[in-house]
């Protein structure tokens, strides 16, 4: 195992880079892990600005993201990835764009939520993310294919789970008011029957993990970085 080689995966990041952070430390863990002594991850990671990105997001204009996005996914083919992953559940909504402008296998970040939450047999299961995220056929009639039965918060706390990831896990700032706001939203979706529970933005990690929550926890962040370990490792 020591001598393996490597495949050379490119992450597009910054969405916010708080998340990107995130997956540079599991991914090399993973390798560590796996390897051992001093090996770490071969990577490539874009780490985009933010700021507009957000902005145009809010203003519904997919299609400058999805050509940025694409840019993103070149530029990382160009420099020598193998493979992609998209650091941002939300952004998965322009995963076609991405997809149609390279060459490269994309480890889908819902994808590998569902063998996650399959593993596991459960079948109702909740998604906390963006507005985007929760309400959005990109997103949630993804799990509705794979047989999964998906519940979102109440219209008002949605929009207050999205405040907090926009306002605050995206700039860095973890409150214990905003964890305890997570874990009542949950704590009422377990009442409505969900088995567990997707923390379906790569930032809800860094606030809540599976200690905070009544039912079990699939951090896609985690979820994801796992699957770009086995990506790395394996040589087909
Ligand atoms: N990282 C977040 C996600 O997983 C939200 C930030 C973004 O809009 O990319 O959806």
């Amino acid at each position: 195992m020591a001598n393996q080689k490597q495949r050379t995966l490119g992450i597009i990041g910054g969405m916010s880079w708080e998340s990107t952070e995130s997956y540079y430390r599991i991914i090399n863990e993973g390798i560590k892990a796996e390897l051992g002594g001093l090996h770490s991850a071969d990577l490539l990671i874009h780490s985009v600005d933010f700021g507009p990105i957000n902005t145009l997001q809010e203003t519904g204009e997919w299609e400058e993201l999805g050509a940025m996005m694409a840019s993103s996914g070149t530029r990382l083919q160009a420099a020598g990835a193998q493979g992609l992953i998209i650091a941002s559940n939300t952004m998965h909504k322009l995963f076609d764009d991405v997809e149609a402008a390279t060459d490269l296998p994309i480890i889908h970040i819902a994808d590998a939520t569902i063998d996650a939450i399959k593993k596991q047999n459960l079948s109702k299961i909740a998604l906390l993310g963006t507005q985007f995220t929760m309400t959005q056929d990109f997103y949630k009639q993804r799990l509705i294919d794979a047989g999964l039965q998906v519940l979102i918060p109440a219209e008002d706390e949605r929009a207050e789970v999205h405040r907090i990831i926009k306002k605050e896990l995206c700039v860095g700032q973890f409150k214990d008011s905003s964890r305890q706001y997570y874990v009542d939203v949950i704590r009422t979706l377990a009442e409505q029957g969900a088995e567990g529970v997707i923390l379906g933005c790569t930032e809800i990690g860094l606030l809540i993990s599976q200690v905070d929550s009544p039912i079990p926890v699939f951090d896609t962040t985690d979820i994801h970085a796992k699957a770009a370990v086995a990506f790395l490792l394996s040589q087909d």
